[in-house]
């Protein structure tokens, strides 16, 4: 089945070159040049993931992307030309699932679409339930729940947690996750988990100040608290 992707972006050459190249990988491609309009070819295409600009006339990515994660968890690849570090992880935790800085080569996009597409579709996993202490995780239809009620969680928290979860007490660098939860782990981008993390413990815990699942390891990264 050709999986379908959304690209929200004002810039008709960029549109262009990426449609092009996504196309020439398979992928059928609908597009947006506004907030307005990407919610509204969002409903009526139902695309496997949206790649979405940051700056856009109007309402911008970021408000595109909250009004998305409300009605989906569909994957979200921010583009972005602004390159500091604090827009990056608002983009992220507004709750996408990655994101790609301009100018950007477009075998790079169809790459990331490719890796948070296979991510999003969850690769055959061995157990159907990961569960430590109040948190289970079924894998099969990626749900996580907390005491049986579930959470609403991104394609990327669920990865993180499933394997923190999965080893409960052990300690994860911020590396280490970002490898285990994606395709390519890029040097530099490690605090981005710190981000995923902050997101999930705010789904997670009943107090995301005074966490009882999630801790921080100071110095070195985080891990599932072992009850
Ligand atoms: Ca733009």
């Amino acid at each position: 089945m050709t999986q379908k992707i959304l690209v929200v972006e004002d810039e008709l050459d960029i549109i262009k070159l990426v449609r092009a190249y996504l196309e020439k990988a398979g992928y059928a491609v609908v597009t947006a040049t506004a907030g307005q309009e990407a919610l509204s070819v969002f409903r009526h295409e139902r695309p496997n993931l949206v790649i979405l600009d940051l700056n856009l006339p109007g309402m911008d990515g970021l408000d595109v992307c909250r009004a998305l994660r409300r009605q989906s968890d569909v994957p979200i690849i921010m583009l972005t030309a602004r390159l500091d570090e604090t827009d990056r992880l608002i983009g992220l935790e507004m709750g996408a699932d990655d994101y790609i800085v301009k100018p950007f080569s477009p075998r790079e996009v169809v790459a990331r679409t490719r890796a948070v597409l296979r991510r999003a579709e969850g690769e055959p996993v061995k157990p159907d339930v990961i569960a430590a202490g109040e948190i289970s995780l079924d894998m099969p239809r990626r749900q996580a729940s907390k005491v049986g009620r579930p959470l609403d969680l991104t394609t990327m928290e669920f990865d993180l947690l499933a394997v923190l979860v999965a080893h409960p007490g052990q300690v994860f660098t911020r590396m280490q996750l970002l490898e285990q939860v994606q395709e390519t782990a890029y040097a530099g981008y490690e605090r981005t988990i710190d981000a995923h993390i902050k997101n999930l413990r705010a789904k997670l815990e009943d107090d995301p100040h005074n966490p009882r699942f999630i801790e921080t390891v100071r110095g070195v990264g985080y891990r599932f608290i072992q009850e």
